[in-house]
């Protein structure tokens, strides 16, 4: 008991110190584009290709906060229209990454996270530290899609899944189960600053480069939305259980990751400045096509995941819901 007692301060500071470098960042981009390929697949959703926009009306049963700034959308049509299921879920995958979550008071240790944002789309795990809700935020939609259902409301069913989904999907992203290798964290231990700049290039030139495969249609990339396999039904135990699992098995690819990207990015990835690759018209990725071709292999390992899931999630909701 007592040699535990001694781990907990080190693991407190180290996870203080891991957790205060994340950048809030929104994940995978483009969450809705790539789920449209994870739904290609889903043929069980073509038979809701008649759903009629009705207006928001959960205020009963919809209690967790919504940042002040936060404005229901209706991207699709207008309330009264007619719409599809693949297309409130692939619209509004997006959704809580719209301002849903920020300017909020959730929790001490969001500070941690970068924010109440941070804190509902994370879930960090240091030892038997674990900070971060969005596994219980994927539960929460998921409880509020069954709720719409049994409203007799498929709009809102869908549309609550879509936001759930997107929860699921944030943490199969490697860079929010731990921001840098743990030997770079002690490395840079004193200079928290730098850290917090170098781990958050190496974040956003991944989002970037994933972006730019499912942007520019790479076939590779498609074909693995496309054909992900979900995990076994029976073996998931709620969704909260499927983002925590997610989280634990997503961030081990950080240091593989992380030292592909210094050397596909050289030294400026690792200098304390902000730099994205995309801005910085001296960067190319000529001569380096090995390197890209690892990279590329490297970050579809954990992309699958963000496949997987996505059709587990819909999958366990359609028996669970009853769809
Ligand atoms: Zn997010």
């Amino acid at each position: 008991m007592r040699k535990i007692k001694k781990l907990i301060v080190p693991m407190f500071i180290v996870g203080i110190l891991l957790f205060s470098c994340i950048p809030s960042a929104s994940a995978w981009s483009s969450h809705g584009l790539a789920l449209s390929y994870v739904l290609q697949n889903e043929n069980w959703l073509d038979e809701y290709d008649n759903i009629t926009i009705t207006e928001y009306s959960y205020e009963d049963v919809d209690t967790e906060p919504y940042s002040p700034d936060f404005v229901i959308r209706y991207l699709e049509g207008s309330i009264g229209e007619k719409t599809t299921a693949k297309k409130i879920l692939t619209t509004y995958a997006d959704e809580p990454d719209w301002n849903m979550d920020t300017n909020l008071e959730l929790s001490k240790l969001q500070i941690l996270t970068g924010g109440s944002q941070g804190y509902r789309h994370q879930y960090y795990g240091l030892g038997f530290l674990r900070i971060g809700a969005g596994p219980k935020r994927a539960q929460y939609w998921f409880d509020l899609a069954k709720i719409a259902n049994e409203r007799g409301d498929l709009y809102w069913t869908f549309r609550f899944l879509a936001r759930g989904i997107h929860h699921i999907e944030d943490l199969t992203c490697p860079y929010h189960g731990v921001p840098a290798p743990i030997g770079i964290i002690f490395s840079k231990i004193i200079k928290i600053g730098e850290l917090t700049t170098i781990a958050s290039n190496h974040h956003y030139n991944m989002e970037e480069f994933q972006g730019q495969q499912i942007n520019h249609t790479n076939p590779e990339w498609l074909s693995v939305l496309n054909e992900a396999e979900p995990l076994d039904l029976n073996k998931v135990r709620s969704v909260t259980w499927l983002g925590q699992y997610a989280a634990s098995i997503s961030k081990n690819n950080v240091r593989s990751l992380w030292t592909i990207e210094n050397e596909l990015f050289g030294e400026k990835i690792s200098n304390p400045e902000e730099w994205l690759y995309t801005e910085d018209p001296t960067f190319s990725f000529e001569g380096k096509e090995d390197v890209v071709e690892r990279y590329n292999e490297e970050i579809l390992k954990s992309f699958t995941n963000f496949a997987t899931f996505s059709r587990t999630f819909l999958q366990y909701a359609r028996i669970n819901i009853g769809l």
